[in-house]
């Protein structure tokens, strides 16, 4: 532990990397699943490695699970996180927000202006919304129409506004086109709204304003509306005028090109990008995503940066927590062996998500991802879903086998 806080003094002080018999650094830019789980991994191949994580918050809020706790299902407590256990590895947990990259230098910029020299760095920020796509969608906004789709406060505020909701009334949620963070998040948040409201607001109804016209696991969530909340939650696609092009905060009004809807509670969802630190230090192109080489997750823009998690451009991934793990997980033994001077080998990696429709009633869908091409592409015929047709006792299993899974990653991450 001393050790590594001598290495990140060090560094601090701006240091330039590496003499030739030092141990290599690498320095982690956010603390989510893919960042902490990366300091991890490094740490654990070779513990000679110092490994600074830079992450500004004392705890990490996770978002899996989070829209159990919109529908009073679970305590926010739940999703908490700290430090500590990474800090026992002998990582460095520098509390402190990244505000620049010396890419020339190998330094990362924290905001009281110290620097930490890498010999390797890993931006894993996760994402920002994109308040430049919804006309009077902004920060402003979203205290009156939360995303929620960072868990903390805005998670909090959903759920107290679904709470002081009258019965009857309309909830809206906006969904934004492919990519964004957790593809079948806003379906699992609109069914776990649902089972709340069916117990206690049971006239009222829920409406998906989409923009695409079809959707992860759409059947098996299609099935389960149709089992568990008849009537209750309508799917608008793209072509029927789901796409939301303008909201007014004010009158909780969300616009499309072919109408207007007024809700009681609004869930807006915007379009996303890579965490701002990506585009300050280079590794975003014009799509606001990072692309990478699928093999090392090195950047294609900038030389020693390795992007993971959500920020980067992950092919056919989705952007999930199990992807977010995997990819640093990967990333970790390509790093090792570019700093032992070796070539990486190519990763195999694999993700599921877990959705649940009810507390009992869990669906899943997996895929496994290899380098083709220049990027993640999925390897065919090796993954799925859950069946259509399952008996209710395979979903009560995959509902527990979801939990389980989330506190296998958060051990694995945090614990
Ligand atoms: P994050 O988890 O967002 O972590 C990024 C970290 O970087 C943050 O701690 C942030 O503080 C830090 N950071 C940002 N900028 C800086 C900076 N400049 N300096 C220092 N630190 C910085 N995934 C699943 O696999 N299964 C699920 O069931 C699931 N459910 C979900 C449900 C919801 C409602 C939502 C919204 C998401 C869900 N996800 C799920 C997706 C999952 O939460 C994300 O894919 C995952 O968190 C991505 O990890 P990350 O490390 O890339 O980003």
């Amino acid at each position: 532990m001393l050790q590594g806080l001598a290495a990140g003094a060090c560094a601090a002080l701006g240091s330039p990397i590496v003499h030739a018999q030092a141990a290599p650094k690498v320095v982690v830019i956010g603390g989510g699943f893919a960042g902490a789980s990366f300091a991890r991994a490094v740490k654990r191949e070779d513990p000679q490695v110092a490994v600074a994580l830079v992450e500004p918050n004392a705890h990490y809020t996770a978002c899996p699970l989070s829209n159990a706790v919109i529908a009073g299902l679970r305590d926010i407590k739940d999703q908490h996180f700290g430090y500590a256990g990474i800090e026992a590895d002998g990582i460095v947990h520098v509390p402190q927000k990244a505000v620049r990259v010396e890419a020339e230098q190998r330094r990362v910029v924290l905001a009281d202006e110290t620097r930490l020299g890498y010999d390797r760095l890993v931006v894993a920020p996760g994402i920002d919304m994109r308040f430049d796509a919804i006309s009077g969608y902004d920060a402003a906004a979203a205290e009156l129409m939360p995303h929620a789709w960072k868990a903390g406060e805005q998670t909090l505020l959903l759920r107290r506004q679904l709470e002081a909701m009258d019965d009857g009334g309309l909830v809206v949620l906006s969904v934004p086109a492919n990519p964004f963070r957790c593809p079948p998040g806003p379906y699992e948040r609109a069914s776990l709204m649902a089972h709340y409201l069916k117990a206690h607001k049971p006239r009222s109804k829920i409406l998906i304003l989409d923009a695409k016209d079809a959707f992860s696991k759409q059947r098996l969530f299609e099935a389960g509306w149709a089992a568990l909340y008849p009537g209750m939650i309508e799917w608008v696609s793209l072509s029927s005028g789901g796409a939301v092009t303008e909201v007014d905060a004010g009158t909780r009004t969300l616009r499309t090109e072919f109408g207007e809807h007024r809700a009681a509670v609004a869930n807006v969802i915007p379009p996303q990008r890579a965490g701002a630190i990506a585009a300050i230090a280079g590794v975003a192109d014009r799509t606001g995503w990072c692309p990478i080489d699928p093999v090392t997750f090195e950047s294609r823009l900038v030389p020693n940066v390795h992007v993971i998690g959500d920020a980067a451009i992950g092919g056919a991934m989705p952007k999930s927590a199990f992807t977010a793990n995997a990819q640093a997980k990967a990333c970790a033994s390509a790093v090792i062996e570019l700093l032992r001077g070796r070539a990486p080998g190519e990763p195999k990696l694999i993700n599921t998500c877990y959705s649940l429709l009810a507390p009992d009633y869990g669906i899943s869908i997996t895929g496994v991802y290899s380098p083709k091409d220049g990027l993640l592409a999925e390897v065919e015929g090796a993954g799925g879903t859950s069946p259509l047709d399952a008996p209710t006792a395979v979903r009560t299993e995959e509902a527990a086998f979801g939990e389980a899974w989330f506190g296998t990653l958060t051990a694995e991450a945090f614990g």
